[in-house]
């Protein structure tokens, strides 16, 4: 690991502000991401602000009926929380699929949101990646591609976002709330908040540099029947090979994201009113455009099937 230098931050504001007064300083939450990026050489940092003792770890309500969600929330205390569990039982069984119960504990709402790609070629610095160098190439193009995004991708970057909750969280349509370094806040739709690739993949989302995430709010609850299932390789400690977050109403209308399929929680909202005529017509809007490899070609019926079986499953 290179050598960094590190502080504690007192405030957000200031923490954002020393993100952006200090070159190449990078916030730490849980570290679950971050340190084993750091351990590789991946990520690079002379500079940690550390964001634990800032007072962002609570789940409060909103006047509007929804829920803000501090950003230092541990993934486990947000599964947990009653009021998750009843209103946003998506997010919370999304969060569950994820990780293994000791990551859980430590990791953060803000951190989950920003963790990297699984591709193996990001994580192999002898290889060429657009995302860990920006313009050395794409060795996944032409690669293994098993694991790799079927829709949304570019010449430059084929990789997928490998977070569940991200995905229960555009479903939902969730807003992210965040400090400039000049102490202006804002909010970001989840819609807008993930990039697709293009010929920048390595920028990831929409933040700024130095912006820091305070919170994540639901907007008031859906009702309706909230599933989450994901495909892996392996029951459990595996990331999603395809993954469906879905929110059934009694009369069949509905919310559907995709995980596993793009470089951001793919949903597509003209697929959502085909959700009635059944998954197969649903699933044909969701991946059109779908460039698949031989390798990875799979995922298009999987998701198709997976979605049948979670409509079958909300009917039932
Ligand atoms: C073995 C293993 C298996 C896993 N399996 C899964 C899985 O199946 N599904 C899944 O979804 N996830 C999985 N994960 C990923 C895990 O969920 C993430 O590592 C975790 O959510 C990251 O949160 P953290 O708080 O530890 O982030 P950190 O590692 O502290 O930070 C991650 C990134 O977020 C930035 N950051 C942190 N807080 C803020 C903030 N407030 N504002 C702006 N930037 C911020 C950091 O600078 C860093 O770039 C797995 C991880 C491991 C190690
Ligand atoms: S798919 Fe993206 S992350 Fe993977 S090697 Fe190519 S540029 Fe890098």
């Amino acid at each position: 690991m290179k050598s960094f230098t590190y502080e504690k931050a007192t405030s957000p504001a200031a923490a954002a502000a020393a993100a952006s007064a200090k070159p190449g300083a990078r916030f730490i939450a849980g570290g679950t991401n971050l340190l084993d990026l750091m351990k590789l050489q991946i990520e690079t940092p002379a500079h940690l602000i550390d964001v634990n003792g800032l007072a962002l770890d609570t789940i409060e309500a909103t006047p509007e009926g929804g829920l803000r969600i501090g950003a230092l929330v541990r993934n486990t205390d947000l599964a947990a929380d009653a009021r998750v569990r009843r209103d946003y039982g998506l997010l919370s069984r999304a969060l569950l699929a994820g990780a293994s119960g000791q990551l859980r504990n430590r990791a953060t709402t803000a951190g989950n949101l920003l963790q990297r790609t699984r591709c193996s070629y990001f994580y192999d610095t002898n290889q060429p990646c657009n995302k860990r160098v920006p313009g050395s190439g794409c060795a996944a193009i032409g690669g293994f591609t098993r694991l790799l995004a079927v829709v949304g991708t570019s010449e430059s970057c084929i990789a997928t976002n490998p977070s569940d909750m991200n995905v229960a969280l555009r479903a939902l349509d969730a807003v992210v709330e965040t400090v400039k370094p000049d102490g202006e806040t804002r909010a970001i739709p989840m819609a807008d908040f993930h990039r697709l690739p293009g010929d920048t993949p390595h920028v990831e989302t929409a933040l700024e540099p130095g912006e820091l995430i305070t919170a994540v709010t639901l907007p008031a609850p859906l009702g309706g029947t909230q599933i989450y299932r994901k495909v892996r390789d392996r029951a459990s400690y595996a990331f999603a090979l395809i993954s469906v977050a879905a929110v059934v109403q009694p009369d069949g209308t509905g919310r559907v994201a995709v995980g596993g399929v793009a470089h951001k929680p793919w949903r597509v909202e003209a697929a959502e009113a085909e959700l009635p005529r059944g998954a197969k017509a649903s699933a044909a809007v969701l991946l059109d455009g779908a460039r698949t490899t031989e390798e990875n070609a799979f995922k298009l019926p999987l998701v198709e099937r997976t979605l049948k079986a979670v409509l079958a499953e909300a009917r039932s």
